[in-house]
Formats: C-alpha cells, structure tokens, sequence
C-alpha cells in the first residue's frame, strides 16, 4: 500500500467541488488516512512548489494557492500516487485531461485545475511530512 498527498485547491473549494473529487477518492476504493481544510501562507506554498521555482507561472501559482482555504489530504491504497493522478487527469485541463476525470470534467485553464497529487513516492513522502507533520 501506498500514501499520496492530495489537495482540492482553492479554485475546487470555491466552485463546491470538494465533495465531488473525496467522493471520487472514495468510489475507486482509495482510502482517507488525513484531512483538513486550511488556508496556506506563501512559505508552505513556496516549498510545495518549490520545483517550479524561476518558472514565469511561479508568482501567480503562489498568489493562487494561498488566496483562499483549500482542502489538504492523504490518501492510501494500493498505488495510491498513479490511482489519484488517474483520477485528476493531465495537467492542462483540456489538451491533456480527457473527460472522465476531475479536471477533463470540472476545469478549463492549467492554472486552475482544482486538485494536485503527488507525482512520485519521492515527493508523496516530501509533501506528506510538509503538510501533516504529525502523521
Ligand atoms: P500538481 O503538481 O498540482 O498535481 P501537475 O503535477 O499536474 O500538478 P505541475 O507541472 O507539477 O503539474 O504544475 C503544478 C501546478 O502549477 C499545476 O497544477 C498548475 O496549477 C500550475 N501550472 C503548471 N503549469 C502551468 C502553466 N503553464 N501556467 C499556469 N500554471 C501552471
């Protein structure tokens, strides 16, 4: 079994698409081990992203993500970090993403693509110890 960090973004709370993606979660039998809803200061959000830092999206990634509550959690199952990101779909929500997934069927611009998860057990086990310290 495998843990994977997810966060419904701020543009998913505000649309009321939080139920939609847990429920999601919990149809392909995923399991939740953790969740909160928090609203993030810049220095938490600049090392979730820290990868992307120097890109041009970087500063108006950052406004986004603290702009408002989000919902962070953590999420079990076999395979968990492919499982979610099948789920979430390609970045881009219309090139990438096809429909039946959360952002080919909620989302529009590649910014505001309403959920993350993590890519790697690498940065599952990064983000997971950045977001619930205690777990
Ligand atoms: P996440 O890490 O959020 O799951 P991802 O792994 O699909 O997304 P990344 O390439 O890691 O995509 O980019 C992280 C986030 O940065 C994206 O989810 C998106 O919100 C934003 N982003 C990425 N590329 C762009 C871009 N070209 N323009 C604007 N925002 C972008």
């Amino acid at each position: 079994t495998e843990r994977t960090l997810v966060l419904v973004k701020p543009d998913g709370v505000s649309r009321g698409l939080t139920g939609e993606v847990i429920s999601r979660i919990e149809r392909k039998g995923l399991k939740l081990v953790a969740l909160e809803l928090r609203t993030v200061d810049r220095a938490l959000a600049e090392q979730h992203y820290a990868e992307h830092d120097g890109r041009p999206f970087f500063e108006s990634l950052l406004e986004f993500i603290t702009s408002g509550p989000l919902v962070a959690a953590v999420v079990e199952g076999p395979r968990a970090i492919a499982a979610f990101r099948q789920l979430a779909g390609g970045t881009d929500p219309v090139e990438k993403a096809t429909p039946g997934t959360i952002r080919g069927d909620f989302a529009l611009e590649t910014q505001f693509n309403l959920v993350h998860g993590s890519d790697s057990t690498e940065s599952a086990a990064r983000e997971i110890k950045l977001w619930f310290p205690d777990l």
